[in-house]
């Protein structure tokens, strides 16, 4: 392990930058913390930290200047990956038909900085569902090889983090090249590094930085370990598939079902929901099609359209446990693991805060 200080960010930048890698990280726009390509350490929220809850997100000014400071917001990393919206190829009429081309983009170098050990977990579900399957999306397999991660310890949770229960978190203890814990208080302000990766290692090792002491190791993982402490959600995973199977008629699904908008918030926000539609789109002269990929959701009446029945998922109560129950149950059946790493991000940005750990412990504590 290596220790740095805060200008150690920016050489870190620089080098990765001159390794061909575009930079992206957390950074503050429109009242929230999102992921957008950064120049220097000054373009991260330095200084700010967040407050959650079901349905609320509010940024805040802290007392010190953590760079890392908060937890996860309304973006996820799976925008890089899965873009929400992407050509992928286009068709042109010509004197003897038609000419076919791939319009796929080509992969970036995309450096992530601030990734969370829930965050790295989404990926490996992602990764499941779109490189280890029998069909593989080759735009998300490029692109998946042409990133350096970069990941942070989390020094705090939100009220809404329950990583601690998905065995997810708050620990990255895999999937990155380089790990940062950040450690600050009135004295002292620096960044104790781990390499995942040769790749990591070789940039750590570019940096100016100093063998950490056994004392800044064990405040690193004191750290981690209050962060354990403080998770501001529980859910019990215990047998939770063959519950949610068992209670599929649940009266609770009416009363999520009278509250939920079916805005689709929370398909967007997570981090493993992966459905997308296609749709072609034609010149006027109907000489140029293009097909595009886009983001969709279970929340939407299309989405489960059947031709000849129309949509078999009309209710609001039908799409909130079709959603729910994939999370926790058919997603084991399909790909061997939860489709859930406990980020919290659907139920802070559920606009009526509906709290997918509430909803579960309802059914637990009344099954039918
Ligand atoms: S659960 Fe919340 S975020 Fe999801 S569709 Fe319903 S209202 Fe929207
Ligand atoms: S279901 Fe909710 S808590 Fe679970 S990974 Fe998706 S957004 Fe995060």
């Amino acid at each position: 392990m290596q220790t740095f200080d805060f200008s150690g960010l920016d050489s870190l930048f620089l080098q990765l930058k001159s390794q061909g890698y575009e930079v992206v990280a957390p950074t503050v726009r429109d009242t929230a913390i999102v992921y957008d390509a950064v120049n220097t350490s000054s373009d991260l929220p330095v200084g700010w930290t967040d407050e959650q809850d079901a349905g609320r997100y509010r940024l805040k000014k802290r007392d010190d200047q953590a760079v890392f400071g908060y937890n996860v917001g309304p973006h996820s990393w799976k925008k890089y990956l899965l873009p929400p919206r992407m050509k992928l190829w286009e068709a042109q009429r010509d004197k003897k038909g038609f000419t076919m081309s791939d319009a796929t983009p080509p992969p970036r170098k995309l450096a992530l900085i601030g990734v969370r050990s829930c965050e790295l977990h989404a990926m490996a579900i992602q990764d499941t569902v779109f490189i280890e399957g029998a069909c593989v999306d080759p735009f998300y397999k490029a692109q998946r090889e042409n990133l350096f991660i970069v990941a942070v310890q989390c020094g705090q949770a939100a009220k809404t983090c329950f990583c601690v229960s998905m065995n997810t978190g708050p620990k990255a203890d895999f999937g990155y090249d380089l790990a940062l814990t950040e450690v600050i208080d009135d004295t002292v302000h620096y960044f104790v590094a781990e390499a995942g990766s040769d790749a990591g290692a070789q940039v750590l090792s570019g940096l100016e930085s100093k063998p950490s002491t056994e004392t800044e190791k064990t405040v690193a993982e004191a750290i981690v370990a209050r962060t354990v402490s403080k998770m501001g959600r529980t859910l019990d995973t215990q047998g939770i598939k063959s519950l949610l199977y068992e209670n599929l008629e649940h009266p609770r699904w009416d009363d999520v079902a009278a509250r939920c908008l079916t805005c689709g918030n929370c398909t967007a926000v997570c981090p493993t929901c992966f459905c997308t539609t296609v749709e072609e789109v034609t010149d006027l002269t109907g000489d140029h099609s293009e097909h595009w990929r886009s983001w969709d959701s279970c929340f939407t009446m299309d989405f489960s359209f059947i031709h000849g029945e129309g949509s078999v998922r009309s209710s609001n109560k039908s799409r909130y446990r079709q959603w729910m129950t994939h999370k926790f149950a058919t997603w084991h059946d399909q790909f061997g693991s939860s489709g859930c790493v406990g980020c919290g991000r659907c139920i802070t940005w559920c606009p009526p805060g509906i709290d997918i750990t509430e909803e579960v412990k309802a059914i637990r504590e009344n099954p039918v």
